[in-house]
């Protein structure tokens, strides 16, 4: 078995599109970024090429590059699991905490989970997104960006 760690922050800027874990969420704000910034894929994205002891994300799709400018990031995770295709192991289950202050996720998180397990191909019940307030403390707390966090657990083919 492997395991690995994920974590990822974007700010939230007005004129943009909120996009988590692939699921547009109407709100007044979204996040900026390079890519469609869905920090719950791009920490998904980390805890698995860290699995794979294969860098970060930063280093197999670089924010200079001009292909990944808006791309969805259902992207970068499809090219990740060709990698863990490739090295010979699958998805044994993930878990994920969501933190931001608003909007509420509840409504969206099984679709979240649904999107998971589809690109990940693992089952739903081995796939978990937790919303978390930062209870007002700091700069996620002030509603001025979203981050993200994952752990996978991968097991041989
Ligand atoms: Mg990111």
């Amino acid at each position: 078995m492997r395991i690995g760690i994920g974590y990822d922050i974007h700010p939230l800027k007005a004129g943009r599109k909120l996009i988590l874990g692939g699921v547009e969420i109407p709100f007044e704000k979204g996040l900026l970024g390079h890519s469609d910034a869905d920090a719950l894929f791009h920490a998904i994205g980390d805890a698995l090429l860290g699995a794979l002891g294969a860098g970060d994300m930063g280093d197999h799709f670089p924010d200079t590059d001009p292909r990944f400018q808006g791309q969805s990031s259902s992207f970068f995770l499809q090219e990740i699991l060709k990698k863990v295709k490739k090295a010979g192991y699958v998805v044994h289950h993930l878990d994920s905490n969501v933190i931001l202050e608003k909007p509420k996720l509840g409504p969206y998180k099984e679709e979240m989970v649904a999107n998971i397990s589809k690109l990940l191909k693992v089952s739903r019940d081995r796939v978990n997104v937790k919303a978390k307030r930062n209870e007002g403390l700091g700069s996620l707390g002030r509603g001025e960006g979203i981050a993200a966090q994952a752990v996978v657990l991968l097991r041989p083919k």
